[in-house]
């Protein structure tokens, strides 16, 4: 499976991942389409599924668009049937989605939003978490609880140490000030965020992040506990 990183908006980063075998395409989270449809087109392939994490705009902005021109499919969690544009497919929490040779475990992870998910394509070990965990922070919570969020960031942390994390946003150098401000003695974070200063001024992008560094360096989820978690995040609201 191979995984093209798409920049879209100001900030935002769509995915573009496809199977080399037979040029079949998913695209996760489509921001806008133009950059998509570059994308697509640059590779080749064949977009059959468009993958939502929520319903935001800058997630879901290019859905009708693609889903016209390349008469895709749309999957997104199904107590988000109303909100998610075009929506064709509709998956839950836990169940294993599985189209051409395409396999994704679902997670249901609120907060940020009540309908949030992440598609964890297991046999590859990467996982698409959207605005709920970035690298070296994680999503604002606009509807969910603290402890909603606090939960979902600890169904990611379980998973392979070894495993690729792809972000809905680069705000990763941001994030880094954030928990250098409050993990001043973490060596490997201020290491983390020279490399990271070092691709950003090559014009690349931060992503993906490797779940292990994350446990050693975000500070959200180095959290111990709910307390100290809800603290952190009001914290970084005003940051
Ligand atoms: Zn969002
Ligand atoms: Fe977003």
């Amino acid at each position: 499976m191979d995984v093209k990183i798409i920049p879209c908006l100001n900030d935002n980063y769509s995915y573009l991942i496809f199977d080399r075998s037979n040029k079949n395409a998913c695209v996760i989270d489509p921001s806008e389409s133009k950059p998509v449809i570059k994308a697509i087109e640059e590779n080749k392939v064949k977009l059959k599924y468009i993958l939502n994490t929520h319903h935001h705009y800058d997630h879901v902005g290019g859905n009708k668009e693609l889903k016209e021109k390349y008469d895709s499919k749309i999957i997104g969690f199904k107590d988000d049937k109303d909100r998610i544009p075009e929506i064709d497919i509709l998956v839950e929490d836990n169940q294993i989605w599985k189209e051409e040779n395409f396999e994704a475990k679902i997670y249901h992870i609120p907060g940020h939003t009540a309908g949030h998910i992440a598609f964890h394509f297991f046999k590859e070990k990467k996982i698409f978490t959207g605005d709920t965990l970035f690298s070296l922070g994680c999503g604002r919570i606009f509807e969910g609880t603290y402890e909603q969020m606090f939960n979902s960031l600890n169904k990611i942390k379980i998973l392979p140490k070894d495993t690729e994390i792809y972000c809905g946003h680069e705000y990763t150098l941001k994030n880094g000030d954030f928990c250098l401000a409050n993990d001043a003695n973490n060596m490997k974070l201020k290491k983390k965020i020279e490399v990271i200063k070092k691709k950003l001024e090559n014009n690349l992008p931060s992503i993906p992040t490797i779940l292990g560094d994350e446990i050693e360096c975000n500070i959200f989820l180095k959290a111990k506990n709910l307390d100290s978690f809800s603290k952190l995040r009001d914290l970084k609201d005003n940051f």
